[in-house]
């Protein structure tokens, strides 16, 4: 089956050398014979990330290197993937990745980036976070960016922009995705999206990667995988079959759904869907082809 994950900080964990160098996803757990998996591997901008030198993204672009050497394989479709083999996707968490200047965003498709976040939890250039305010919506240089980002075919995401950026996008003809969000209605929290926000991601055919973050499936950071399926099938009561995935947030997070604490576990997910009566077509849609059609049409 097609395994697609649209978040992950593996990139900066192992620059960073967090968890002592035991991460959630291992090149051997994206190997499963029996699957093809696309990992998603962000490059992720800490507050004042950019102002140290070499910079943060350098440092990761460094490290993806490194990891292509011991056989990770870097795709830019989802077509490109090998059946087996460690497939990962380059994307951006934290629009400063640009460089403040539109050439930027040209300079990150180069490299093989197919998504970016326009903000972390830091306001930057681009827009303000959820976990900051709603003072402001999409910021100039922001528009800038999204504009080139549509030319050259990279996705906008909106996991942890604010409601009034979110909505900016919505008005001005964005088909954005949220790489990593779950759903406000069964977990309040700044970083989920609410009904009629996921109402009108589905009804622009955008995308949603539920998070595995226990902190953003329950209020108590307690969760099972049967709860972060329940996100999924709230979202599919939405509207949401053709346009929900997976984007587990795994090497950045720290509390994880019972039984599901790293990439190899995946496959886990999959067989209870499949337990939990979402049948074959819908569960081969949420476990990749959603997203597969998504980047496809961007
Ligand atoms: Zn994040």
């Amino acid at each position: 089956m097609l395994i697609c994950d649209t978040h992950a900080d593996t990139l900066c964990a192992r620059t960073k050398h967090w968890n002592d160098g035991v991460y959630d996803v291992r090149r051997e757990w994206l190997m499963q014979p029996e699957h093809t998996r696309v990992q998603a591997m962000a490059l992720f901008i800490p507050p004042k990330g950019m102002e140290q030198t070499p910079t943060i993204v350098d440092e990761q672009l460094e490290e993806l290197k490194r990891m292509k050497a011991e056989g990770f394989h870097q795709i830019r479709t989802v077509d490109e993937a090998l059946p087996g083999q460690p497939n990962i996707m380059l994307t951006i968490e934290g629009g400063e990745a640009f460089g403040d200047r539109v050439e930027g965003v040209d300079e990150m498709a180069a490299q093989g980036v197919r998504l970016a976040a326009l903000t972390w939890n830091t306001p930057n250039a681009l827009g303000q976070p959820a976990l900051v305010g709603n003072d402001t919506g999409i910021k100039p240089f922001g528009w800038q960016a999204v504009r080139r980002m549509q030319q050259v075919h990279m996705a906008v995401d909106v996991s942890h922009l604010n409601v009034r950026g979110f909505w900016d996008l919505l008005e001005h003809d964005v088909r954005p995705m949220a790489s990593h969000s779950c759903a406000w209605a069964l977990c309040p929290n700044e970083r989920n999206l609410t009904d009629d926000q996921l109402r009108a991601l589905f009804e622009v055919d955008g995308f949603v990667g539920v998070n595995f973050y226990a902190g953003f499936l329950s209020p108590e950071c307690k969760a099972d995988i049967d709860l972060l399926i329940d996100h999924m099938a709230h979202m599919c009561e939405l509207g949401g079959e053709h346009c929900v995935g997976f984007g587990s947030d795994f090497d950045g997070i720290d509390a994880y759904p019972e039984g599901l604490r790293t990439a190899n576990d995946v496959p886990k997910l999959i067989d209870r869907l499949l337990e939990r009566g979402f049948g074959q077509k819908l569960t081969e849609q949420i476990a990749g082809l959603n997203f597969k059609r998504y980047l496809e049409s961007i």
